[in-house]
């Protein structure tokens, strides 16, 4: 179903007549290459800022495959359709489809080589190409060993090799799983990972564990992952820090081995989430810069070292802001929202940008934290007192709830990304219509164990000290209700 509906689109795209796909001359021209959670929102919600500006995608895939809910695919917990996305959505929304890979960029003839030789003209250029692995960063480890040791840290066919590899392994034997040091892509990704095979070892392999070998000495909701896991995995994962000899210093695939400055690992099954950089296309417009990622502003996503490129989603330099689809979302938004300012010759306002994100334990169990970020320093920094971690102090009840709000939260970024400034919450719990509301009068309706409302428990608390304060850019006012996520994720007035 979903593939033929971007075939259709696919099809009218290549029809498109030449000047549609390489600009009309007398429209603003906007390209956006990359088709994942930042790019195809950026795209909409461009068309629907300013509809007269003529925004073109370009995508490589003819099928989106979505990283979150991933590792609930390897663990033989959902299926990979429920992953897979298509594009027919965004050609109804005025939006040009170029199903090409993005090849070269020339940033002073403002042009996009495509890999099927033609260019494509633009004022204005956002790359949203997510991630790529860094294959000289860890030795042995490069694209045949990914065969033997799947990253599976770019959804699709590395999930499921991954998922076979566990399911053909005997009881008894090792899974290791090496986390890398950050950035990058979803700082709690390997911990959700860790937990989800642990729940399929339970089930089906009890005699086996999981070794989390780790660059890092803590990690995000880590007493929260930590405390799930000898409440539910006793015995069964085992996490090795950094200092304790975690980091991994050469993999041996031929053996599945890991290699630390302290020991040798050989699995059964080696998940090795490598280190990472921006998607390829950045470095060649040369809007990456040493470290493999790109610098931005953080007002107008454009890029610091190329005029006229603005970067989003993974691949930017976003300070605070954790690389996760819910930030790659709302990044979008600010963005197409600041490219429609700039081409309309006004100044793009200061953005305020959430972020809420929910990692899986088990089914129904998940645990979440959100924070609020905005422009400090020429990075996005948290707002003060705007992190909040949903089920730290939530009654049991709260984590199935987690665990549905996860899902709830995944096919809103993936499937339609809101981009109305009134649009509902974003991850509001499904069902009651619990939208997060934030005006002065009426309390927050969102159920507890939810992200937003351990956030807007921290709204109610200051409400009490200052009536008029701003919270997160939002002006509280006493009269009509705000939906306070929303608001906040897209830009406050
Ligand atoms: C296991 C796992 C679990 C995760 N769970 C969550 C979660 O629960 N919640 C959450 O918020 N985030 C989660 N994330 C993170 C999330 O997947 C990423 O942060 C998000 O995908 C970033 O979006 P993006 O648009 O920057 O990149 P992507 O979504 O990767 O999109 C990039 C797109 O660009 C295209 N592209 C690249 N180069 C070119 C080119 N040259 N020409 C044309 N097209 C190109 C690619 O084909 C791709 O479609 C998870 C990630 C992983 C790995």
């Amino acid at each position: 179903m979903e593939r033929r509906g971007f075939l259709g689109a696919a099809a009218a795209t290549a029809a498109l007549p030449a000047q549609v796909l390489h600009g009309q001359a007398s429209a603003r021209r906007v390209t956006v290459v990359g088709g994942g959670f930042a790019g195809a929102s950026c795209a909409r919600a461009l068309k629907k800022a300013d509809p007269r500006i003529a925004v073109t995608l370009v995508e490589q895939n003819a099928v989106f495959h979505a990283c979150p809910m991933s590792n609930a695919v390897i663990a033989g917990l959902r299926e990979m359709y429920r992953q897979r996305f298509t594009y027919a959505a965004l050609r109804a929304d005025g939006v040009a489809l170029a199903p090409l890979a993005a090849t070269a960029i020339d940033p002073r003839a403002r042009s996009v080589a495509l890999s099927d030789g033609t260019r494509l003209g633009y004022d204005r250029l956002v790359l949203a190409p997510g991630i790529d692995i860094r294959w000289d960063a860890l030795p042995g480890y490069d694209e045949a060993a990914a065969q033997q040791m799947p990253h599976a840290w770019q959804a699709g066919e590395q999930t499921l090799l991954l998922r076979r590899q566990l399911q053909a392994m005997q009881d008894g034997a090792l899974v290791v799983i090496s986390a890398p040091a950050g950035p990058y892509r979803c700082p709690p990704g390997p911990y959700e990972r860790a937990s989800l095979i642990a729940h399929y070892l339970k089930a089906h392999k009890p005699r086996s564990k999981v070794i989390v070998l780790d660059a890092k000495d803590k990690f995000p909701k880590q007493q929260l992952f930590l405390s799930a896991w000898s409440e539910l995995y006793p015995g069964l994962i085992e996490w090795v820090p950094l200092s304790r000899g975690g980091g991994v210093v050469s993999v041996e695939p031929a053996t599945r081995t890991l290699v630390t400055d302290f020991d040798r690992y050989r699995a059964a099954v080696a998940n090795v989430i490598a280190p990472q950089k921006a998607g390829r296309i950045a470095e060649a417009a040369g809007v990456a810069d040493r470290s493999g990622w790109c610098p931005i502003d953080p007002v107008t996503f454009e890029s610091r070292l190329q005029p006229n490129i603005h970067v989003i989603g993974d691949a930017a330099i976003t300070g605070a802001m954790p690389k996760s689809a819910f930030g790659a979302n709302t990044e979008a938004k600010s963005c197409a929202l600041a490219v429609a300012a700039l081409l309309a010759g006004r100044e793009p306002a200061s953005p305020r940008l959430i972020n809420a994100c929910y990692s899986l334990v088990a089914p129904d169990y998940g645990i979440s934290m959100a924070g609020i970020y905005r422009p400090e320093g020429g990075e996005f920094a948290e707002v003060a007192e705007s992190a909040a971690a949903g089920a730290a102090d939530s009654p049991g009840a709260a984590r199935p709830l987690e665990a549905s709000n996860a899902e709830a939260a995944f096919r809103r970024r993936a499937s339609r990304p809101a981009t109305s400034r009134r649009s509902p919450c974003p991850i509001r719990s499904p069902g009651k219509g619990a939208t997060l509301l934030a005006g002065v009068r009426s309390s927050p309706i969102a159920r507890p164990g939810c992200a937003c409302s351990a956030i807007a428990a921290r709204f109610r608390r200051s409400r009490r000290k200052a009536t008029s304060r701003r919270i997160c850019g939002v002006r509280a006012r006493a009269g009509p209700r705000h939906s306070f996520a929303c608001a906040s994720s897209i830009r406050c007035a």
